[in-house]
């Protein structure tokens, strides 16, 4: 089924009566070549382009809950390419042209809107390293304009300027920045990867892999066993629980990130908005709600949600920043668990065993990534190289002291 505005308009016609499910509910095969654990964004992405890239025939993707019950279904949707270091920014270019073509690619609507977003200014050091930044998003085609103070009030006029703490004095801009429906990535790929032949087998839990020799042969799971001369973890949160089946401890601590909606209201913040004087980040959804976060919480957690002394820190700095939004009411709030790397940069690579590979370390970003990093591991999964923007994801890096240290944070998980 084809999806257009003349087969919604057909529907219509007759009481949208025609409209087939997604994707297939199939039973597990007895053995795949390639097989995915975690149906995420990044799972199901690297199932997509499996199939559609790299023409492999058997995959499957397996998910212990329904697709969407992870961080792809519980972020707050921003996408953007605006990073420095070499090792990150050709990649997450990678990321955002895959995005601009997503929605023809898998003739799915993920409401991928370029609205923009815009990361504040509120000291002279803060404008040295953005200007610097922004020169290094140029290198990679990415775009990027330093606006002055006057050229972000034009723009946002009711922010609070001349707050004495955090006086605002200008801001690094990407255009093509912006958000995507999160669900609809995830049903988007699904879709694009089942009718491509994978099998997506939801409500099916990895509880061990049969390792032999130093080779995986396969993964327990609680439909039974299943044979695959490949196996692929992409399990975002949990990535430390499953990879010790396996008999490997990571360089990853799993922490709670929460994320906040409030009532609907009339258009207000046309963009993506960050406050550079402490972690808050926030844009509109179509719906009119605000949507916003701040950082994680400070202690390690596989809870899927979060705790209160947050919730007043991301508050005080939506306040600090915009006080007018002091009397929206919140609607509702979540969490979901992020696998922080020692380094906060992502892992694509082989593992010590041979035929497990593994996909994580994602951190705060990984929605953005997802197509680039769904792409990057179906290429390593597939050829067994790894994808050229992708080089630096290695996961021995941390023992060679080869850190990707985007935010110049050190090896401090709960500070990337
Ligand atoms: C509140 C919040 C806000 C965020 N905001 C942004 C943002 O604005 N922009 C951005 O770029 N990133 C953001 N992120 C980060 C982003 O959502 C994640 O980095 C990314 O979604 C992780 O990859 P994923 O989609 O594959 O993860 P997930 O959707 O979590 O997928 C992993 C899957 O693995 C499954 N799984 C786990 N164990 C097993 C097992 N044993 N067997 C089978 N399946 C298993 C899980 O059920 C899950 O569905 C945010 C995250 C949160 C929580």
């Amino acid at each position: 089924m084809k999806f257009s505005g003349l087969k919604v308009f057909a529907e219509a016609l007759k009481g949208h009566t025609g409209w087939k499910p997604l994707w297939r509910n199939p039973e597990p095969k007895a053995e795949y070549d390639i097989v995915i654990v975690g149906g995420g964004g990044h799972g199901m992405a690297t199932a997509y382009f499996l199939a559609e890239t790299f023409r492999e025939a058997r995959v499957a993707v397996i998910e212990k809950g329904w697709l969407g019950s992870g961080n792809i279904g519980r972020n707050t949707t921003i996408i953007r390419s605006n990073y420095l270091l070499p090792g990150n920014q050709p990649f997450y270019e990678m990321s955002m042209k895959l995005w601009e073509k997503m929605e023809q690619d898998l003739n799915f609507n993920a409401m991928v809107s370029q609205r923009g977003i815009l990361n504040l200014i509120h000291t002279d050091a803060q404008r040295d390293a953005y200007r610097r930044r922004g020169n290094a998003m140029h290198l990679s085609g990415a775009g990027a304009e330093l606006l002055d103070r006057e050229g972000v009030r034009a723009m946002y006029p009711w922010l609070n300027f001349d707050n004495a703490r955090f006086p605002i004095k200008g801001g690094l801009m990407q255009r093509r920045a912006g958000t995507a429906r999160h669900d609809g990535v995830i049903w988007g790929y699904a879709r694009a990867a089942d009718q491509r032949g994978v099998d997506i087998l939801q409500n099916c839990e990895v509880t061990g892999f049969r390792i032999e020799g130093g080779r995986v042969l396969g993964v327990e799971t609680s439909k039974g066993y299943i044979g695959a001369k490949k196996v692929g973890v992409a399990v975002a949160g949990s990535t430390s629980r499953v990879m010790q089946m396996a008999g490997l401890r990571m360089p990853i601590e799993s922490h709670v990130l929460q994320a906040f909606v409030s009532e609907g209201l009339k258009p207000l913040v046309d963009g993506v908005i960050t406050f550079g004087a402490g972690h808050f980040y926030i844009s509109q959804s179509d719906k009119g709600g605000l949507v916003f976060g701040g950082d994680i919480d400070g202690y390690n957690s596989y809870a899927q949600r979060g705790n209160l002394p947050v919730v007043e820190e991301v508050l005080e700095s939506g306040m600090a920043l915009m006080p007018r939004i002091g009397r929206t009411r919140l609607l509702r709030m979540w969490g979901g668990i992020m696998d922080m790397s020692m380094d906060g940069s992502p892992i694509i690579d082989h593992t010590p065993v041979q035929g497990l590979y593994l996909n994580a370390g994602w951190c705060y970003g990984g929605f953005k990534a997802t197509p680039a990093s769904g792409y990057a591991f179906a290429h390593l999964l597939s050829t067994d190289r790894p994808e050229a923007t992708a080089t630096a994801y290695r996961l021995d890096r941390f023992a060679r002291g080869h850190l990707i240290d985007e935010r110049g944070a050190g090896a401090q998980p709960n500070l990337h």
